[in-house]
């Protein structure tokens, strides 16, 4: 049953989109990019967990940057550096993928290495006023893996 399982998830890789299986914007733990290292924001990075935290600039919905947690390792609290100190310096590129790329597409993406995690975005043309991009969540390898492992057969 876990084999058909996964069979079923890994073709579904072929029609699902990175949409489908994103941490919606609304859930992701980022940070503002003015941000000071001090000892309530490192508790907070901390405290989510995560290895990666998107950076933002004026609002949400425009990430500048990556920051990963082990950038950290040598920041001292008391020091209270503006988190831009260490954004600069490590650089990490944004990795951005439109809202309809396919998961086996994102898949082979991922395994290209370069980084697991990317910012789903889409071309926002409705309305008045230039189109812009509209940033919809995150997605990770994980988020690829987990449809394959989870992915449930419907019976007929
Ligand atoms: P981590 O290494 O931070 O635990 P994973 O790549 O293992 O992240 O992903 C686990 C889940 O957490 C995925 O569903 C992913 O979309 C989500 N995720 C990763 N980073 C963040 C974040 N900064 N905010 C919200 N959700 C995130």
């Amino acid at each position: 049953k876990e084999e058909l399982n996964m069979i079923q998830g890994a073709l579904e890789l072929r029609t699902k989109t990175v949409e489908d299986v994103m941490t919606p914007v609304s859930n992701c733990f980022m940070i503002h990019s003015d941000a000071v290292l001090d000892f309530n924001t490192m508790s907070e990075i901390m405290k989510s967990g995560y290895t990666r935290i998107p950076v933002y600039e004026d609002e949400r919905s425009n990430i500048v940057n990556v920051l990963f947690a082990v950038d950290l390792t040598f920041v001292d609290p008391n020091d209270c550096i503006p988190l831009k100190t260490i954004t600069q310096f490590y650089n990490h590129p944004v990795h951005f993928v439109f809202h309809n790329t396919k998961l086996d597409s994102m898949l082979e993406e991922f395994k290209k290495g370069k980084s697991h995690l990317a910012i789903v975005q889409k071309l926002n043309n409705e309305g008045e006023g230039d189109p812009f991009y509209k940033v919809l969540g995150l997605i990770t390898l994980m988020d690829v893996i987990e449809k394959i492992i989870k992915s449930e057969i419907l019976d007929e």
